[in-house]
């Protein structure tokens, strides 16, 4: 046992000897932080700490058996985009697209517990769309509304074994933290992957920080996603020997995978005019061609160009692009949704007994200011936060009962914030 026997500083209890070693990892007080001492000299860090606790849970999860029950009951691929439409603005095909894929997905577990002879594939998902279109937030709302775990993961974070980032097991425990390690439910679950277009080996977006040529992680991607036994590490990242691997089946789980693809519109767009100029044909050689609907014809040849591997390709077999967010657009995110930003602020606003309108033009001018931002419908809540931090500051120590408008000129910082009386002929919006 290891320990600094001639230190001045211990405590049964969070013990604090400066030289002291955990037992079971051997690290240093010094590079694991504060030790728990247990009688004759033994020491666990945090670290182990932690490791014995995912162990003991998936221990107590074998005994007690799976959790996951029979699927009962299908949500039928119209019900699932009437959820979708609750968070989601516009991107029909996308959500279309999706529905499918996941009534499927539920289709092929019932069809494999049923042990039919006929073997359904999976149909993995590849969405397509510019920055703050509402990939990642297809994919999170899907995880609300269905009843199977749901892992989101960044492709730009994993490495090939070896390197140092993450491994793409990472994705699957994710998986497993979500099914609270059942692993039964975990290989009946959906992983998005974002940035897949970042892996690319010709991608001119790859960071150079990275020395991987993106190759290596799609191949290992590629495994998951094809379906293979996967030894998970239960605390991501770090490798004992002595380290307990799960197990887990990918053969089951669906992958939806999304990026930007800045780019790919050229590539299909020289594809088109190739082909079309033999024909005689400029509707596709026309300058003014909209790049976007370039992008609705993108095939699974056009992405391998792009730089993903073939196998990867092929194994992303439903492909889905989304419309980039116009004004109109915009402004229905900020008021449509569910949890919408305008929503949002008239709860806080309600919470202090008071009320907030946005005008129609006000709303406009932050799509606008959206728009020259190229961020999409991400950037409007910074936007919207940077207007409203000076009557949020101020509110809770002005009067009670009073309505702000926000309006046009306010959005382009030319008045403050006022109150206004009910009866004011105001053209409210929300
Ligand atoms: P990306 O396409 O880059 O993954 P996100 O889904 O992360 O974009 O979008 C960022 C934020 O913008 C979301 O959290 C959401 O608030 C908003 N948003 C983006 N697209 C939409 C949409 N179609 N409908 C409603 N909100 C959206």
């Amino acid at each position: 046992m290891s320990s600094g026997r001639n230190d001045n500083t211990s405590g049964k209890n969070g013990a604090t000897r400066k030289n002291a070693f955990c037992s079971f990892c051997h690290k240093s007080y010094r590079d694991v932080g504060p030790l728990v001492e247990g009688p004759g000299d033994v020491y666990i860090c945090g670290e182990c700490i932690d490791l014995c606790q995912t162990i003991l849970t998936q221990e107590r999860r074998k005994h007690a058996g799976s959790n996951s029950k029979p699927i009962s009951r299908i949500p039928s691929p119209r019900e699932i985009v009437n959820r979708l439409n609750e968070y989601v603005v516009g991107q029909e095909h996308a959500k279309k697209v999706l529905s499918v894929a996941v009534h499927n997905h539920y289709k092929r577990l019932i069809n494999r517990d049923e042990g039919h002879d006929v073997v359904l594939d999976k149909s993995n998902v590849m969405l397509i769309g510019p920055t703050g279109s509402g990939k990642t937030l297809l994919a999170q709302t899907l995880a609300k509304i269905l009843d199977v775990p749901f892992a989101i993961g960044d492709a730009t974070t994993l490495t090939e074994a070896g390197y140092v980032g993450e491994d793409v097991e990472n994705l699957i425990l994710k998986l497993l933290h979500a099914a609270d390690f059942d692993v039964e439910l975990a290989q009946r679950g959906i992983i998005y992957i974002d940035e897949i277009d970042k892996i690319g080996k010709t991608s001119q977006n790859v960071s150079i920080t990275r020395d991987v040529s993106g190759e290596g992680v799609q191949q290992s991607l590629l495994k998951m996603l094809e379906g293979t036994i996967t030894n998970v590490p239960p605390q991501g990242g770090r490798k004992h020997p002595e380290q307990h691997y799960i197990p887990v089946d990918t053969t089951n789980i669906l992958f939806i995978c999304g990026g930007t693809f800045v780019g790919l519109e050229d590539i299909v767009g020289q594809r088109l005019g190739k082909r079309t100029i033999g024909f005689a044909n400029s509707q596709f050689t026309s300058q003014t061609e909209n790049k976007q609907n370039y992008l609705s014809s993108v095939t699974s040849e056009d992405i391998h160009h792009f730089g993903l591997i073939p196998e990867l390709v092929g194994r992303l077999p439903v492909i889905s692009t989304l419309e980039q967010l116009d004004e109109a657009a915009l402004i229905r995110v900020m008021r449509e949704p569910k949890n919408a930003i305008v929503k949002q602020y008239k709860r806080l606003f309600q919470m202090e007994d008071s009320d907030v309108e946005f005008t129609e033009a006000a709303l406009r001018a932050i799509a606008n200011k959206a728009l020259d931002k190229k961020s999409g419908a991400r950037g409007l809540r910074s936007i919207v936060e940077e207007i409203m931090l000076d009557i949020m500051y101020e509110l809770p120590d002005l009067p009670n009962g009073q309505t702000y408008q926000i309006t046009e000129s306010v959005v382009n910082n030319k008045e403050t914030i006022l109150p206004i009386t009910k009866n004011e002929n105001v053209t409210k919006i929300a």
